[in-house]
């Protein structure tokens, strides 16, 4: 199980990104996403994705941040993705390692990240040691995790599907089936 922590969210100035955060964790495989301030804007547009494009990915707020850390601990790895953390192309395989028997939270910030998430995570993994965005970091993080695979993803009980196409869309609609 694959879980991300999205700590902090600036009402209006963060509606966009926060559902991109929630949309990439989605599609590139994580099977969680946890909030630390309610949006019903945000969590309406997830949860509508998830009904048209299928899946059991999960959408929850969870204003006691750090009890759920504390707890996710006893069962996995916590991994805070910051610009300041160790490499992730040398992180990696230790990571894969831990993560064929153990949960993994992954921890992404939207402003200036407590001290205390520095400490609390098993990993501080940079993706790359220059300021960017957690949209990216997240993605980066989960294609390499797993290698690539969750981009072949569709769910089974999705009202609509993508058909690969080099030239135009296509695509296959429930009621077409
Ligand atoms: N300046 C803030 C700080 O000092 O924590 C970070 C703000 S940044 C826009 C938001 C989030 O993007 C960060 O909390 C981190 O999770 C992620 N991020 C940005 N650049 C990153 C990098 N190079 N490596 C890993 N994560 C990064």
């Amino acid at each position: 199980v694959v879980e991300v922590l999205r700590l902090g969210h600036r009402g209006d100035r963060d509606k966009r990104i926060s559902t991109h955060v929630a949309l990439t964790a989605r599609a590139l495989g994580a099977d969680k996403i946890i909030f630390t301030v309610e949006d019903e804007h945000v969590e309406n547009s997830v949860k509508k994705v998830v009904e048209s494009w299928g899946g059991n990915f999960k959408f929850v707020v969870e204003k006691h941040w750090k009890k759920y850390i504390k707890e996710f601990k006893k069962r996995g790895v916590v991994i805070h993705l910051t610009m300041y953390g160790a490499n992730i192309n040398e992180m990696m395989p230790e990571i894969k390692k831990i993560g064929r028997d153990k949960d993994i939270l992954i921890i992404i910030g939207a402003e200036k990240v407590p001290k205390e998430v520095y400490e609390l995570a098993d990993y501080n993994i940079s993706v790359g040691n220059q300021p960017h965005s957690e949209v990216a970091a997240l993605a980066i993080f989960l294609d390499r995790l797993f290698e690539g695979k969750t981009l072949y993803r569709d769910f089974e009980d999705a009202k609509i599907k993508i058909v690969p196409s080099n030239k135009g869309k296509v695509v296959i609609r429930e009621n077409q089936k």
